[in-house]
Parts: C-alpha cells; sequence; structure tokens
C-alpha cells in the first residue's frame, strides 16, 4: 500500500486509526515499535487488548469500570441522591480532580448530534431515566459540555426528566463555551459546579 513490507504496512494503517495521526506520524510510530524491544512491544499490545477486554460499563452509572458496579457507585461516602451527568468517562476524571463533587454519575457516551447522526437513543439517555424512575433522586445536574451539542443534549435530559419532581441543574458557564469539560481546570469546573443553575 504504501510500498512498506506488509506487517508495516498494517501496523501503519492501524496507527492512522487513532485521532490525529497522518500517514507520515503512522510511519514514524511503526518504524519506533519496529526499534522496540520485543517484550515492550508484547506489554503494549496486551495493554492496549486490556483496555478493551479488561474494562466493561458499570451498571448504574454507565461509566467505564473493572468491575460493576465501579468503585463510585459503590462508595458509601458518596451522595446517592445527586447524579451528575456527562458526556465521556473522561469528564468524571475531571470532575473528580476538582474534589467538589461527592454524589454520583452517569455517563452519557456522547451528546446529541444530528450533524453527525447521533440521536438520543444512540447514548445512555434511556438508562438515565430509568434510573432517576427507580430511585430517590434529588438533583440531577447537567454537566454535558457547554457547546451546540452539550447544551442540546441537556436540554432534551430536562424535559425528559421534568415529571419526575426532582431538581434540574445545568453547570453554569465560566467554562470556555465551545470547549470539553475535560479540558476545564479544576478552579473553572469547581465554580461552574457550584454556580449551577436550576432549569
Ligand atoms: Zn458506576
Amino acid at each position: 500500500m504504501y510500498g512498506y513490507p506488509e506487517p508495516v504496512a498494517r501496523a501503519i494503517e492501524h496507527f492512522m486509526k487513532l485521532p490525529g495521526v497522518g500517514p507520515k506520524t503512522a510511519a514514524r510510530l511503526a518504524f519506533h515499535v519496529l526499534e522496540m524491544s520485543e517484550a515492550d512491544v508484547k506489554a503494549f499490545a496486551k495493554a492496549l487488548i486490556d483496555l478493551k477486554t479488561g474494562l466493561t460499563e458499570c451498571a448504574v452509572c454507565c461509566n467505564i469500570t473493572e468491575a460493576s458496579p465501579c468503585a463510585i457507585c459503590r462508595d458509601p461516602r458518596r451522595d446517592r441522591r445527586v447524579i451528575c451527568v456527562v458526556q465521556e468517562p473522561r469528564d468524571v476524571i475531571a470532575m473528580e480532580r476538582t474534589r467538589e463533587y461527592h454524589g454520583l454519575y452517569h455517563v452519557l457516551h456522547g451528546a446529541i448530534s444530528p450533524m453527525e447522526g447521533v440521536g438520543p437513543q444512540d447514548i445512555r439517555i434511556r438508562e438515565l431515566v430509568t434510573r432517576v424512575g427507580e430511585n430517590e433522586i434529588e438533583e440531577v445536574i447537567l454537566a454535558t459540555n457547554p457547546n451546540v451539542e452539550g447544551e442540546a443534549t441537556a436540554m432534551y435530559i430536562s424535559r425528559l426528566l421534568k415529571p419526575f419532581q426532582v431538581k434540574l441543574t445545568r453547570i453554569a458557564h465560566g467554562l470556555p463555551v465551545g470547549g470539553d469539560l475535560e479540558y476545564a481546570d479544576e478552579v473553572t469546573l469547581a465554580k461552574a459546579l457550584e454556580g449551577r443553575r436550576a432549569l
């Protein structure tokens, strides 16, 4: 394909599937792997396989976890009456870094985006509605990203949860508009959480 030996071409093809990796970088990475020790390459390959096969989705919050329910959902010190809804597992890590949030989470695994063909049924909204319906929840904090998709998703969820007599809040702006939650620093994110407003 690129005039490389077949195993190299195949590795390049796979590296190019990664975000931000073009043909040149992919070739550099493939040749770098070729220079690594066999033990390192095997450990690398195993880490990638374990990443996929060693993780499952938490039956409660849909976050990725080694065991379901996840450590946060199992933690008796967490406030089970509050659910913070985020788009990605990475956002849970960002929120945890603030050390200001002590409730549970719900991970949507995306946001509604008609442009990209992602509808409400493609993310974990149904699971959230069931969860709110079946548990004693006082507040649902909608912490989807402050961009078009995130806002649309928050609005959609708030409409679905309105009948449940639960306090619905949206994290405050002050977060860079159009940005992702995970890139916000701890202080900004903690302030956005503190300044959340009722919907
Ligand atoms: Zn969980």
